[in-house]
């Protein structure tokens, strides 16, 4: 048998620290939504115990380090499932961007292998079993829209924000989250965006607060060390993008509209500099 998972990319409509934890993590406050860019995996079961990825990107890992790979693994360990399975995985979410592509391949395949291995396995549980893989795995295995607190595995579903296009443009650097969490010091935040004001536009739709709501303390970071980002970001905005912000730790950069009639404009603008650019919808 062969079964199909989406593995949507994920952005950040805001991202807050409130302080680094002793435990090293930092306590975060995020409101997280999906994106119509997605993986796709594809998965069968083998008879043999055994774990086999592919992918026609070349430039992730294919062994245990691959999150789905990993996700797999946890699930036949916890479950005791004796067959193996193949997956291959269709990546078009850039990688090592902010979008959280392997988070959600993670997620798409606790999702898949639930159903495969006919395991009935509760959502709960599937998520608390991705919170061990990474910090954004348990809202990917749910998606929609939801705010994020501690290290951003406590979840609140809310309602999906006004409808919008989403142009994306990530520079040809790859950044890691780590290293951008590594140099943040979270005691020197000048500026907290409003977890608050974010709430409220998106419960009364109304686009335009949104994007004044809009807010990332991890910009200013990852801007110190690759100015490329700031330069598109300014760009997406002069280019006229309602709102335009960083995602995650980057470096992709995404800006808002509302106006079909923008997007193009955007998105050829971009395309001048620019390799990687993306114009999608929000998930509903
Ligand atoms: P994060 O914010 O979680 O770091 P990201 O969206 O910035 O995620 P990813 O595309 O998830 O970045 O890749 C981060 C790293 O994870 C890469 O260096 C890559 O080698 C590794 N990785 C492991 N599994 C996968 C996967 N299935 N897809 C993409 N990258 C993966």
């Amino acid at each position: 048998m062969k079964i199909y998972e989406k593995a949507p990319a994920k952005i950040n409509l805001l991202l807050d620290v409130l302080r680094k934890r002793d435990d090293g993590y930092h306590e975060v406050e995020m409101v997280m939504t999906m994106i119509d860019l997605a993986d796709r995996l594809e998965m069968q079961e083998l008879p043999r115990d055994t774990i086999i990825i592919s992918s026609q990107a070349g430039y992730i890992p294919l062994d245990e380090k691959n999150l789905a790979f990993q996700a797999a693994k946890l699930i036949k360990e916890r479950y005791d499932v004796r067959s193996g399975v193949y997956i291959h995985l269709d990546k078009r979410i850039p990688v090592a961007a902010g979008l959280a592509g392997g988070s959600s391949d993670a997620a798409a395949a606790l999702r898949g292998l639930n159903r495969l291995w006919r395991l009935n396995i509760p959502t709960g549980e599937l998520q608390r079993l991705g919170a061990e893989l990474g910090s954004d795995v348990p809202f990917c295995v749910t998606g929609g829209t939801a705010v994020a607190r501690g290290r951003g595995e406590k979840l609140e579903p809310i309602e999906g924000p006004p409808q919008c296009w989403v142009i994306l443009a990530k520079p040809p650097i790859h950044v890691s989250t780590q290293e951008i969490y590594g140099r943040l010091n979270a005691a020197s935040i000048e500026r907290h965006p409003s977890t608050a004001d974010m709430l409220h536009a998106i419960r009364e739709k109304r686009f335009g607060d949104m994007c004044q709501a809009m807010g990332n303390v991890l910009e200013d970071v990852t801007i110190r060390h690759y100015p490329e980002v700031r330069q598109i970001k300014e760009c997406m905005l002069r280019l006229g993008a309602d709102g335009a912000m960083m995602s995650g730790s980057g470096p992709t950069v995404f800006g808002l509209v509302q106006k079909q009639s923008k997007v193009a404009r955007i998105y050829n603008g971009l395309r001048g500099f620019c390799k990687d650019v993306y114009a999608v919808r929000l998930l509903p």
